[in-house]
């Protein structure tokens, strides 16, 4: 499947090449090709809330008992902290050693942050809003007041979580004989939507074409490139270092060979990178995981929707190294303290950036205001940010599948016999 994937691309990247030679190509492209993939993005998403409601119901529903749930819960929240905070850790040192502030010049400064002047400002006002709400408003909109309200928005993933939870500890908690029927409703419908993903995935090659073809045509110039190479580097080597993190992670945890464990994943990675959302692949990251690598239904449909959301560490990473990448340009020295602050700051951000493109710039706004970097700073890096959402995105994939597999493991004993992982080949 990965081949066919990175033939798409491949031929995609060929195609917007060659018709970037032409002044029509941009609305031929627009007009004809961008929509096949639009299609592909619109049918991943169209399946994540029916996948989230019907595998966490099922898989909840059989959990031996509560305990399971709230263990799972805590290791799957503990092991995503770590990890994030672990990710801006080395954007934090990378940038400190390699400084690609410091290779920017004055003239590159003002040429950067006057034409992205105005895209920086949607972001920034963007960014107000989401500030203006108060310390406990992430943790009160995770309960919504309607289940067909959550269920209508993509960006309510949680609280779609939320719903599915509690309708598989109500299931746990009932005779089993009224259980059944309703269980075995949601078993069907899981695997109903198991087999959407399949077909959808007949279609990936087509999909990541059109979308890599157009992402080509609207591509950032080559001198842009140069100007931000350094920085590019920078996050694009941090973010390599967290794919060795988690092979070393899967590797001491669960004794998995770190390269089965990526071959498996590479359908996933591919269209993490192809969509650039975390909450389009998700599908595809919960069928890699749960069909080629045995990590049982009950973790993964709790843990990958959960990460999807809240669990981005190259998002965390690449917020790191852009707001010390800023501050460096502007010849602003950070204290030691500022950049712990960072940390911090990161780590909050990332989980609240939606699972979408371009989210994780909005939340840096937030990381720059915190450690008192300027905020028109983000005109700065606004042209590559595409390319570099596109790796981050991978990272933050990578990084659920990772997670899931450790809290798989750490839960096996309680949930399926261990022989039966064993017996799954990678
Ligand atoms: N595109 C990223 C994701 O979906 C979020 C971001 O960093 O912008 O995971």
């Amino acid at each position: 499947m990965h081949w066919k994937i990175l033939i798409g691309m491949g031929l995609g990247v060929m195609a917007g090449l060659l018709l970037a030679n032409f002044s029509w190509a941009p609305s031929f492209v627009k007009d004809w090709i961008k929509p096949f993939g639009t299609m592909f993005i619109n049918a991943l998403k169209l399946i994540a809330v029916p996948l989230i409601l019907t595998s966490l119901i099922k898989g909840v529903s059989d959990l031996k008992d509560l305990s399971h749930l709230s263990k799972m819960g805590f290791r799957t929240v503990f092991t995503f902290i770590a990890t994030t905070v672990v990710a801006v850790s080395i954007g934090l040192v990378l940038v400190n050693i390699i400084k690609p502030g410091a290779s920017i010049s004055e003239a590159t400064r003002v040429d950067l942050i006057s034409s992205y002047e105005s895209d920086a400002s949607t972001n920034i006002s963007k960014a107000v809003e989401q500030k203006e709400t108060g310390p406990l408003q992430g943790l009160q909109e995770i309960i919504p007041d309607n289940i067909f309200g959550a269920a209508a928005d993509n960006r309510n993933m949680l609280q779609v979580i939320f719903f599915a939870l509690l309708v598989g500890v109500g299931l746990i908690l009932i005779p089993k004989e009224s259980a059944r029927p309703v269980k075995e409703f949601f078993d069907g419908f899981n695997d109903v939507i198991l087999k959407i993903i399949d077909l959808l995935m007949l279609t990936a090659p087509f999909g990541v074409f059109a979308l890599l073809a157009a992402l080509v045509i609207d591509a950032p110039g080559l001198d842009l490139f140069a100007a931000l190479g350094m920085y590019a580097i920078t996050v694009i080597a941090g973010l390599i270092l967290m794919l060795v993190v988690y092979a070393i992670l899967v590797y001491t945890f669960t004794g998995k060979n770190p390269a089965a464990f990526y071959k498996a994943l590479a359908p996933a990675q591919l269209l993490a990178f192809s969509t650039s959302s975390s909450a389009a692949t998700l599908p595809v990251t919960m069928e890699r995981v749960t069909e080629h690598m045995g990590v049982p239904k009950e973790v993964a449909s709790f843990v990958l929707p959960v990460g999807a959301t809240i669990n981005m560490d190259g998002t965390s990473l690449y917020q790191a190294v852009a707001a010390v990448f800023i501050a460096q340009a502007f010849g602003l020295d950070l204290s030691i303290g500022t950049q712990l602050g960072i940390i911090a700051t990161a780590t909050l951000a990332s989980i609240g950036s939606a699972a979408v493109p371009g989210a994780g710039m909005v939340m840096l706004v937030i990381v720059l205001a915190q450690a008192g970097i300027p905020e028109a700073g983000l005109a700065l890096i606004f042209g590559i940010d595409r390319p570099l959402d596109m790796c981050r995105t991978v990272v933050n994939v990578s990084g659920d599948a990772a997670v899931s597999n450790l809290v798989a493991k750490a839960i096996i004993p309680v949930t399926v016999p261990a022989v039966e992982l064993e017996e799954v080949k990678l």
